[in-house]
C-alpha cells in the first residue's frame, strides 16, 4: 500500500509544475486527497486580494500559491509562495483569510493554498483565478485618472514632493469636495499641506469643520517611513472623486482631513528626523519645530475628534499592521477605551475578515517601544481628548510573505495595508461616532474637573487578547516609575515674565517660538496676571499642561511655580478675589464676588450665593455647583465654564479674551450671551438649560 502522505505530496508537485509549465490550470483537483485545503475563495479589494477557505484539522500553517496568468487562465509565470498563514494571525482561526498583496493592481492570477503539518506539506486546493482590481478611477475620467509617481513608476519610484504638490493641487482643482490647506511650513520651507474633504463642499471654516467632528491621517512624519503617504495621496483621490454610496454617505456626515506629509524635508532626504535631525514624533508636546507647531496648531483649530498616525516599523516577526492607543496615563480613561475599541473591536476583526493582520505595536518580541512619551503624536491626541492610534506597516516581508525580497513587491503590501487601515478608519468613525465623541466629552469633563493624580511618565498596560492572537503578547507595560507621579495636583502653574516671553534656543534659528506662542498653539488658557502668567489646570488638556511646566516632568518648556488651591474644606460669608483665588473641594455659604484684575479657579466645589465677576483677568468654574446668579462679565483674559451646575441664571457678556468656553453645565434658569469679543464656545459639549438660551449662547 502507497503512503498516503507520498501521494499527496506528489500530487502537489504535479499540481505545482502544472501551474508553473503547463496550460490551463486542472479546474478541479482531486477532491479526496486527505488534508487538502477545500472551499477556497477570492475577494477583490485596493491592492490586495483576500483569499479565504475551510480550515484543515490540525494544520499548523498555510501556504498561499500566486500565479500569474493569462485571460484563459493558463499560466504566464512561475507559481510562487506568497504568503503564510499562521494562526496568531486572526481572532478567528476557524476561518482563515489571507491578504495577498504585492502584485501590480490590475494583473490577473491563480491563487492555491495548501496546509502544512510541521514541514510536511500536504496537497493544494483546487485553484481560483481572479483579475485584481485595478488602480482607483477611470482612466478616461479627468480627476479619477490622476497618478501619483508611485503609482505610475509601478511603485519603483516613491512620490516625490514636486510631484506630491502638482497632484495637490490637481485634486484640489478639479473636486468640488476638497479643499487643499497650507497648515504652515517645513524648517526649509516646504509647503505642508492638508486635504479637508468633505459633500457636496467642505465646510467652510476651521470652526466649520469642526462642527463636524472630523477625523485626521497624519501620513508621513518619520521622513524614511514613506508607505503611508502613498496611501493616503491614493485615498485623497477616492475620496475625491468616488460616487458610490459608501463615500458620498462618509462625507455627508463628516470632513476628512489629511495631512500627507508634515515631514517633507525629511522625506525629501529619505531621513526619520526633520531637516534639523529633530524626530519630530518626540516634539508634538514641546512643538519646538515649525512642523509639529503647525499640526499641533491645526488640531486646536479643526479639532479632530479622532486620529490615525502612520509609520512604517521593522518587527517583520508578527503582523502586517502593528497599532497602539494613546497609553499616557494622564490620558483619560474613556479615550484609551475608545481607542482600543477601535484596534481590537473594529480593526482586529475586520482584519480577519479581509486577511490582514493587525496586532499591537510591540507585539511578539518587537522591543521596548510604544511607551509613554508624551512628545509622540499618539500620546499628544490622546492628551487633546483624541481617539487614535500609531499605525506601523511592518517594514519587511518577513517569513510569512517570502516573495517581497522584490522591493516594489515590499511597497505595495505596506502601502495597500495602509490604505485598508485608513479606509476601516473612515468606517470606523462613520459607525461609532456617537460613541466617539461621548467618549471625548467624557474625558473634557473629567480633565476640566482637575481630579486624579498627575502622572509625569507611564502608560497603561495594554492587556492581552485571548490566544492564538498576536494581542497575545502585548508590548512592555512601562508602568510609572519613582518620581513619575504627582499625588496631589497644583491648581495651576505661574510663569514669570522670562518664562513665558523669553526668547529661547530649542528651535531651529530664525523660527524660533516662545513658550507663550506654543501654549497659544496648543490652545491653552493663560490668565496674566500683575506679576507673571497663571495656567490653570481646570481645562480641557490638563493632562498635558504639567508634563509642559512641572519642574519634575521629563521633557518640559519651563519649570514653574506650582500654585496650590487657596481655598478648601468649610467657609462662610462672602468672598472676595482680588488676586488669584482657587477653590477646591470648597463649600462657600456666601456670594463670591471676583473684583476687577481677580482670577477665580473653583473646580470640585459648592457655592451658595451669587457669582459675580466684573473685569476679571480670568474666571474658571468647572465642576461646581452653583446657587444663585452667575455673572461674568469684562473679563481681560479666559472665561471657563464647563460641568457647572447652576441653579439661577447665567451671564458671561462683554468679555475681551479668547472664546469663553461654555460647555456641558447644567443651569435652571436663562443662559444669556452678548458682547463677546470672541463668541462663547462649547466644544461640541451642549448645555442644558432650563431656561431660554440667547445672544451668542443661542446654540450652544
Ligand atoms: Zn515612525
Amino acid at each position: 500500500m502507497r503512503d498516503r502522505r507520498t501521494t499527496a505530496i506528489l500530487s502537489a508537485l504535479l499540481a505545482a509544475s502544472l501551474a508553473a509549465f503547463a496550460g490551463p490550470v486542472p479546474a478541479q483537483a482531486d477532491p479526496t486527497e486527505p488534508n487538502q485545503v477545500q472551499g477556497l475563495t477570492v475577494a477583490q479589494g485596493d491592492g490586495y486580494a483576500t483569499l479565504a477557505w475551510t480550515p484543515v484539522d490540525g494544520a499548523t500553517d498555510y501556504q498561499i500559491e500566486r500565479t500569474p496568468v493569462a485571460a484563459d487562465d493558463t499560466a504566464t509565470g512561475p507559481a510562487v509562495i506568497t504568503g503564510v498563514w499562521r494562526p496568531n494571525r486572526q481572532i478567528n482561526n476557524s476561518s482563515p483569510t489571507f491578504a495577498d498583496a504585492g502584485f501590480n493592481p490590475g494583473a490577473r492570477f491563480q491563487w492555491r493554498v495548501r496546509a502544512r503539518f510541521g514541514t510536511t506539506a500536504e496537497a493544494y486546493s483546487a485553484p481560483v483565478a481572479g483579475t485584481t482590481r485595478a488602480p482607483w478611477g477611470d482612466p478616461a475620467v479627468p480627476g479619477e485618472n490622476l497618478r501619483t509617481q508611485w503609482e505610475t513608476t509601478l511603485a519603483a519610484q516613491y512620490t516625490s514632493d514636486v510631484n506630491e504638490y502638482a497632484y495637490t493641487a490637481a485634486v484640489d482643482e478639479l473636486s468640488d469636495r476638497v479643499r487643499v490647506t497650507e497648515i504652515g511650513r517645513t524648517a526649509l520651507g516646504r509647503p505642508i499641506n492638508m486635504f479637508v474633504i468633505g459633500y457636496p463642499t467642505p465646510p467652510a471654516t476651521p470652526a466649520a469643520v469642526a462642527a463636524t467632528s472630523p477625523l485626521m491621517v497624519n501620513c508621513n512624519v518619520h521622513g524614511n517611513e514613506p508607505g503611508d503617504r502613498e496611501a493616503c495621496l491614493i485615498m485623497a483621490r477616492q475620496l475625491a472623486f468616488s460616487n458610490d454610496p459608501r463615500t458620498l454617505d462618509l462625507l455627508s456626515h463628516t470632513t476628512v482631513l489629511i495631512v500627507p506629509t508634515i515631514n517633507g524635508d525629511g522625506r525629501a532626504a529619505n531621513t526619520r528626523g526633520n531637516s534639523t535631525g529633530q524626530d519630530l514624533n518626540r516634539d508634538y508636546s514641546l512643538i519646538r519645530q515649525p512642523e509639529t507647531f503647525a499640526l499641533v496648531r491645526m488640531l486646536r483649530d479643526y479639532r479632530p475628534v479622532a486620529g490615525y498616525d502612520g509609520h512604517e516599523f521593522g518587527n517583520s516577526s508578527a503582523g502586517d499592521l502593528p497599532m497602539l492607543p494613546p497609553r499616557h496615563q494622564n490620558v483619560a480613561q474613556s479615550i484609551f477605551d475608545e481607542s482600543q475599541h477601535m484596534i481590537e473591536g473594529h480593526m482586529y476583526s475586520q482584519g480577519a475578515k479581509d486577511g490582514w493582520w493587525p496586532c499591537p505595536y510591540g507585539c511578539n518580541g518587537g522591543g521596548n517601544v510604544g511607551l509613554s512619551e508624551e512628545t509622540i503624536l499618539r500620546n499628544t491626541l490622546g492628551l487633546k481628548n483624541v481617539v487614535n492610534s500609531l499605525l506601523e506597516l511592518r517594514s519587511s516581508g518577513g517569513t510569512t510573505r517570502p516573495d517581497e525580497g522584490n522591493t516594489a513587491n515590499n511597497r505595495r503590501r505596506k502601502t495597500f495595508s495602509a490604505l485598508w487601515t485608513f479606509q476601516q478608519f473612515l468606517d470606523y468613525h462613520r459607525a461609532n461616532l456617537k460613541e466617539i465623541t461621548s467618549a471625548r466629552a467624557d474625558a473634557i469633563t473629567f480633565q476640566v474637573s482637575n481630579t486624579g493624580r498627575i502622572v509625569f511618565r507611564g502608560s497603561r498596560p495594554i492587556p492581552a487578547y485571548p490566544s492564538p492572537h498576536p494581542g497575545e503578547a502585548p508590548p512592555p507595560l512601562d508602568a510609572p516609575r519613582d518620581g513619575q507621579v504627582l499625588d496631589q495636583a497644583p491648581c495651576a502653574y505661574k510663569l514669570t515674565e522670562e518664562q513665558y516671553n523669553g526668547e529661547r534656543t530649542d528651535g531651529p534659528a530664525g523660527q524660533r517660538t516662545t513658550v507663550a506662542q506654543r501654549l497659544a498653539a496648543h490652545g491653552h488658557k493663560v490668565v496674566k496676571v500683575a506679576d507673571g502668567y497663571v495656567v490653570p489646570l481646570a481645562q480641557p488638556e490638563r493632562g498635558l499642561i504639567p508634563l509642559l511646566l512641572d519642574g519634575q516632568a521629563v521633557e518640559k518648556l519651563v519649570d514653574a511655580e506650582r500654585v496650590y488651591p487657596t481655598v478648601t474644606g468649610e467657609r462662610s460669608g462672602q468672598l472676595v478675589v482680588s488676586g488669584v483665588t482657587c477653590l477646591r473641594d470648597a463649600t462657600v455659604t456666601g456670594p463670591v464676588r471676583v473684583r476687577a484684575g481677580g482670577t477665580l479657579i473653583a473646580t470640585g466645589s459648592s457655592i451658595t450665593g451669587p457669582v459675580d465677576a466684573g473685569g476679571a483677568a480670568g474666571v474658571f468654574l468647572t465642576d461646581t455647583a452653583v446657587e444663585g446668579p452667575v455673572r461674568v462679565a469684562q473679563s481681560s483674559g479666559p472665561v471657563v465654564i464647563v460641568d457647572a451646575t447652576v441653579t439661577g441664571p447665567v451671564d458671561v457678556s462683554g468679555n475681551r479674551g479668547d472664546a469663553p468656553l461654555v460647555a456641558a453645565n447644567t443651569v435652571t434658569g436663562p443662559l444669556s450671551c452678548g458682547g463677546n469679543t470672541q463668541a462663547p464656545d462649547n466644544l461640541g459639549l451642549s448645555n442644558s438649560v432650563e431656561g431660554p438660551k440667547s445672544g451668542q449662547c443661542a446654540s450652544l
